[in-house]
């Protein structure tokens, strides 16, 4: 049987988190196993709609490389593949169920339904539904409908009994019928409810294995009995822990935690942010952390998902954008890092590249580019107490003699480049029988004005070029004489 996975969000204006992840294992599940990954838009809660927001999800598809193989924007043989444009079957199906004895028209009025909840105590928000249209014959409901009243359709759950399903990371969940409300299948604007329509596209669609939010395990019975109810076979259910922001709250964009379309816009790398949103519930048996998309879907194992809850750390997610950059071809990365380069040192002559190459072996994101070359425009105010440095063994006295001796030096070299400014300041450190750090910290602190740099004393040097480094050089002395 070939695995068909789908992902089916809301259109809701971002791309959440928790949100990415579902679509991520349903592409892994279904890529690890030769099976197919659809896209299909629930857009059934028309009160809710966000205009532009099924580009982002088409976008969010593209950049992060979760090709899906059927979808609105491609087509495919169980189209269409947006809810609202799927309208005029649900009904159909409804009313097979009516015909079944699975399921009831109610014509409650919303004033009754409320004066349930009151007559349920303590102004219960959820009210179980009496069955009060259940029990209308035939000819009665026949009149309702000829008069044009208003109905919904409901589910008719079963009396007694209990209902089990097997969920993959969860196990084997068990609830007692008598539990369960006589959900609504169709509301009374003749739309299907999440639901109701969630069973019948899954259905229709060959879905092979759900998987979605631990949100829907307490529905999932009813889901379950909707296909009994068809006679068809329900899915593999997959339900995946909430991800956390910290060990008690879930990740909330309404409370501020960031969407994937955030991330991107804060310098983080889509595959950086694809690697680390494959671990908030899964790993891998042999503990590897960094794969490439190609990799996971090699890798990926449904056993490996866990049922406990991840929180969602950007330190660590910070940590794993540094290491994509540091092993991130040259070309590419300056490709990411231009514009921001150029943005922040358009009037200089320096060379850009140079100055990439730098940034690439200890950047974390590329938001930070500016703020760390700000300094190779202008070299920023700063105080003598940066001379210091325990481990270089520096202080103010030494970086000054250091500084005084290096400016003449420097003046006298003519070629200008990475090795003879490194061979030319060693062999100073040999001659004024110091340590390199008692050069190189106080050089490095002169060119830059800031307390760390991307580069040392030499690399920034050559950067800067002869002129502007004995300029720096000198603004040191004179600060430190001071
Ligand atoms: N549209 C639902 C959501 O965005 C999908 C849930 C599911 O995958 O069944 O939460």
């Amino acid at each position: 049987m070939e695995i068909r996975t789908r992902f089916a969000p809301s259109p809701t204006g971002y791309m959440h988190i928790g949100n990415l992840r579902t679509a991520l294992y349903e592409y892994l599940i279904a890529k690890s196993q030769g099976g197919k990954f659809i896209l299909r838009i629930e857009d059934t809660d028309q009160g809710r709609l966000v205009e532009g927001a099924t580009e982002i999800i088409y976008n969010t598809m593209k950049m992060t490389g979760l090709h899906h193989d059927e979808g609105p924007d491609i087509g495919g043989a169980y189209g269409p593949y947006v809810q609202s444009e799927r309208m005029g079957m649900y009904m159909e199906y409804a009313k097979e169920l009516v015909e079944k004895g699975e399921a009831y028209y109610c014509f409650c009025t919303k004033e009754r339904l409320e004066s349930l909840k009151e007559s349920n105590g303590d102004g219960a928000a959820f009210a179980k539904y009496d069955r009060h249209c259940y029990h209308l014959s035939k000819e009665e409901v026949q009149a309702k409908l000829d008069a044009g009243e208003d109905f919904v359709i409901r589910q008719k759950m079963p009396d007694e009994g209990t209902t089990t399903f097997s969920d993959v990371v969860y196990g084997d969940i068990t609830v007692e019928n008598k539990e369960l409300d006589d959900q609504i299948l169709m509301k009374a604007d003749g739309f299907p409810t999440y639901n109701f329509a969630n069973v019948v596209d899954d259905h229709l669609m060959e879905i092979t294995h759900v998987v979605r939010g631990s949100e829907y395990l307490s529905s999932t019975p009813k889901y379950n009995l909707l296909y009994q109810a068809f006679g068809w076979d329900a899915p593999v259910y997959v339900h995946l822990p909430a991800v956390m922001r910290d060990a008690h709250n879930k990740l909330s964009k309404r409370h501020g935690d960031k969407s994937f379309e955030d991330l991107v816009r804060e310098g983080y790398l889509v595959e950086a942010i694809v690697n680390y949103i494959a671990l908030l519930g899964w790993s891998p048996s042999d503990n590897t952390e960094i794969f490439t998309l190609k990799e996971l879907e090699e890798k990926f194992d449904i056993a490996g998902l866990s049922k406990s809850p991840s929180i969602f750390d950007i330190k660590k997610l910070t940590w794993m954008n540094g290491e994509y950059m540091k092993a991130m071809e040259f070309e590419k990365f300056y490709a990411l890092a231009e514009s921001k380069l150029k943005e922040a040192l358009a009037e200089t002559q320096l060379d850009l590249r140079k100055i990439a190459a730098l940034l690439k072996k200890r950047l974390e994101t590329l938001n930070d580019i500016p703020h760390l070359v700000e300094f190779f425009k202008e070299l920023p105010e700063y105080g003598t107490k940066l001379y210091t440095h325990k481990k270089m063994k520096t202080d103010d006295a030494i970086a000054l003699s250091s500084l005084q001796a290096a400016i003449p030096v420097l003046e006298e070299m003519t070629e200008w480049n990475e090795t003879a400014i490194h061979d030319r300041l060693i062999a100073l450190v040999g001659e004024l029988g110091i340590k390199n750090g008692q050069l190189l910290w106080p050089v490095r602190t002169a060119l830059s004005g800031e307390p760390t740099s991307p580069g040392g004393a030499i690399e920034l040097a050559d950067i800067l070029g002869k002129e502007e480094s004995i300029r720096r050089l000198k603004k040191g002395v004179e600060l430190l004489s001071n």
